[in-house]
């Protein structure tokens, strides 16, 4: 059988994100991104191999926008596309694993609709123009809160009414599923050890940041909660603050609750701490010229993903090594090194050399000789979605 390709694809309210994996190849035949979809100056750009390209659609929605990827796509493929992949942000308690799209589970990703009001109705454009443009491929959902389904109830339930849990599902759910299942399987690849017999410790570190506790392949905690917005200091999200603090500013200040979501969604974390910005490349350079709030939200980012990495500890009963992953987790020996600082009472020692050299997709072990593991497994959520697309072809 001809190796077979997915197109994966990632809607966004304003934008698609898409990605043509072949099983075969390591790197996509194609990639790119359609943005200001609804706008004048809508556009679509794309990669093949080394070759960029663009084609401005202006006024186009995301049923026009994917109408002219498909012929470039099918040319890029050569006829043969097998199936589609649609990354879902929220699953709710539907869904423990990818999905094949169907008017069921069409239903069941409106039903969660209001656990993800920003995320799930723009993925449902994208799956429901895919679905209209091409209805004789296999259509698969695959979800950010899914690998977190196997989360204890210990460790998904917030002291809060039960009630709630009950008839308003609030609980924690977990985000960013696909790329801590991808790099953990990736760590046991690497390391020789059996996914479903080894434990690992995951800080996904992008603009949205998330750790996760994975044993024997499950996930068994994470620090982002009901909404992505739990948790760690991410890129303009404050994470975990004093659940109060939404009445205190609402009473001293007289702000809204509009004010206060925005505020913590957009104007905090690395952005809200630095005065600066959000991409950690621009605080490392800031931080080296001597400007404070540039060093203070580092420290403060890596104090807490040591903490939240310590706290992960107690979901499991042994730990084979902890993984960096995401654009910071990635590339940044500093943040690697300043957060395993902290870490000392775990053992967690890194090697300078090895941390050095691990950096834009050099996948590595990085820990010092006789102790505890520390892996850079580059993560691929596309390549993931597109996997689980094919076992549900099979
Ligand atoms: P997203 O969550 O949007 O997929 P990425 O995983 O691409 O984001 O991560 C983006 C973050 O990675 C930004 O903060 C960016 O500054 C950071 N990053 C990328 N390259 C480096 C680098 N060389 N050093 C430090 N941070 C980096």
């Amino acid at each position: 059988m001809p190796a077979r390709n997915i197109l994966v694809i990632n809607c966004g309210s304003s934008s698609i994100k898409f990605a043509l994996v072949n099983e075969a190849q390591e790197h996509f035949p194609l990639s790119g991104l359609a943005e200001r979809l609804g706008s004048p100056e809508a556009i679509l750009h794309w990669q093949q191999g080394d070759e960029r390209d663009s084609l401005v659609i202006a006024g186009a929605d995301h049923r026009l926008a994917l109408s002219h990827l498909l012929p470039i796509v099918q040319r890029v493929a050569a006829g043969e596309l097998h199936g589609i992949g649609h990354r879902v942000v929220h699953g709710g308690e539907y869904f423990s694993g990818a999905t094949r799209l169907d008017t069921i589970s069409l239903q069941a990703i409106r039903q969660v609709a209001p656990l993800a009001p920003l995320h799930n109705p723009a993925n449902l454009l994208g799956i429901e123009a895919a679905m209209k443009l091409f209805p004789g491929l296999m259509q698969v959902a695959v979800f950010d809160t899914a690998f977190h389904q196997s989360l204890p109830e210990h460790a998904y339930r917030y002291a809060v009414p039960a009630a709630l849990y009950r008839e308003h599902g609030v609980r924690r759910y977990g985000f960013h599923g696909t790329s801590h299942r991808y790099v953990s399987h990736k760590a046991a690849q690497m390391t020789g050890l059996p996914p479903e017999a080894s434990s690992w410790l995951v800080a996904h570190l992008g603009n949205g940041c998330s750790t996760c506790a994975v044993e024997n392949g499950h996930s068994r905690d994470t620090s982002m909660g009901l909404t992505p917005l739990e948790g760690l200091v991410m890129g303009t999200r404050s994470g975990d603050v004093d659940p109060n603090l939404h009445s205190h500013l609402a009473r001293t200040l007289g702000w809204s609750l509009e004010q206060i979501d925005a505020m913590l969604n957009k104007d905090s974390g690395l952005l809200g701490l630095s005065g600066l910005s959000n991409d950690m490349r621009t605080l490392e350079q800031a931080r080296e010229q001597g400007h404070a709030g540039a060093t203070l939200a580092i420290e403060v980012f890596c104090y807490r993903l040591a903490k939240s990495l310590a706290a992960m500890s107690c979901a499991l009963r042994r730990l084979d090594g902890l993984i960096f992953t995401g654009g910071i987790g990635e590339n940044s020996a500093l943040i690697r090194s300043k957060t395993l600082d902290h870490l000392g009472l775990l053992g967690f020692t890194l090697d300078p050399a090895a941390n050095a050299r691990c950096i834009r997709g050099v996948a590595g072990a990085i820990h010092a000789d006789g102790h505890p593991r520390v892996l850079v497994v580059p993560t691929n959520e596309e390549r993931q979605i597109a996997l689980d697309t094919l076992a549900l072809l099979d």
